[in-house]
């Protein structure tokens, strides 16, 4: 683990050679550092990208994802089930810099041909979405996004690059939250923008260079022990969703249960077509609205009430009141998110005492 914020050199002519790049090496750290480059290393490895920026969170890859490309007059389409934050970023900070947003529903496929035809800089997808887990068809967006000649920005935090491989469905960029799966421990923030290599080296590596958000070194290192089971974990806590979801739709007190690996998900053969497992997400709603979800929620023993995911310990949130609250009642309806929702991420526990504690908690509704 390199922790060190500069570098130093043998004399003034390496320093002098490092700066105008006529000899590798590294300068400072928010321009790079060996841990960083290992970390940048592994992501493009596993995502299947020629190369990785790392940023310091998922939201300053999102943004820096954005922002490195745009310019005022450009547009960017985006289908509107996003993570908060991201939607944020489209709604209050682009327009400011006269960057023109349109957010359409993304399973319908027209609304984005038709937001597509005035041309666009770029479209931004996340699938599954979070919360309510709906499935874009990649392949088409990235077909569409490329005869308006946008490029296609897949936000692949839900799937991982284990259960769907967005470069391979035609993706341009693949953006992450790696606090959430890749670390999956709930310790620390990092993400990452996975690109062409012209992209990655003439695009973002200027911006993040000179903006900041880079990854601090420690984190990279804690982020690289995370990659070392990121699959075992996302392969055993997707098990376990899996009967959670099965476990809940048979449930008192449970209106409705969304999970792509279930028959009556609405977009389930396309999950099943584009990806290869279906994550450890699963969402639903809860009887009584925001009453019922909230007594099950301060009933639960085991599952902790928290807005993170991705974590081995499994943890569950209320969309319309956390991640989601800044929204309009009109806008989270357009969503799928109403009172009675919940968001569970599933995590290491053993599957009897979940469901146990899901049952007692939802029993006394
Ligand atoms: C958490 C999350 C983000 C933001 O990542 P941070 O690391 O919290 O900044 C973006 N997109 C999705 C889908 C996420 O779950």
């Amino acid at each position: 683990m390199f922790l060190t914020s500069g570098y130093g050199y043998d004399s003034p002519e390496q320093a002098e050679a490092r700066f105008k790049g006529t000899e590798d090496g590294y300068i400072y750290s928010r321009y790079g550092n060996p841990t960083v480059s290992m970390y940048e290393d592994r992501m493009a490895a596993l995502e299947g990208g020629e190369n990785c920026w790392a940023t310091s969170s998922g939201m300053a890859a999102i943004s820096g994802a954005l922002l490195c490309q745009l310019k005022s007059g450009d547009r960017v389409v985006a289908a509107r089930a996003l993570f908060g934050s991201s939607l944020y970023v489209l709604n209050e900070i682009l327009p400011r810099f006269g960057i023109a947003v349109t957010l359409v529903d993304g399973t319908d496929l027209d609304q984005l041909r038709e937001a597509l035809a005035g041309g666009a800089t770029t479209v931004l997808v996340e699938s599954p979405s979070n919360p309510t887990l709906e499935i874009l068809d990649i392949a088409e967006i990235a077909k569409l996004s490329h005869n308006a000649g946008a490029t296609l920005i897949v936000d692949n935090v839900f799937a991982t690059p284990f259960f769907q491989r967005p470069i391979e469905l035609g993706a341009d960029i693949v953006v992450y939250s790696a606090t959430k799966y890749v670390d999956g421990q709930g310790r620390v923030l990092g993400g990452a923008i996975i690109g062409t290599e012209e992209f990655c080296t003439d695009v973002v590596q200027p911006y993040i260079r000179n903006t900041g958000p880079s990854l601090s070194p420690f984190n990279a290192w804690v982020l690289l022990k995370g990659m070392e089971t990121m699959e075992l974990r996302i392969r055993a806590q997707t098990e376990a969703a899996a009967k959670v979801a099965d476990f809940l739709a048979n449930a008192p007190g449970v209106d409705r249960v969304l999970y792509p690996g279930r028959a009556d998900h609405p977009q389930h053969a396309l999950a099943a077509s584009q990806m290869t497992g279906f994550g450890a997400i699963v969402s639903f709603d809860i009887s009584g609205g925001k009453e019922g979800a909230f007594q099950v929620l301060n009933r639960l023993q085991l599952i902790s009430v928290s807005n993170n995911l991705g974590d081995t310990k499994s943890l569950i949130t209320h969309p319309e009141t956390t991640t989601h609250h800044r929204l309009t009642r009109e806008e989270r309806a357009a969503l799928g998110i109403g009172s009675g929702l919940v968001r569970l991420s599933v995590g290491l526990e053993h599957i009897e005492d979940l469901t146990e504690d899901l049952g007692a908690a939802l029993g006394k509704v």
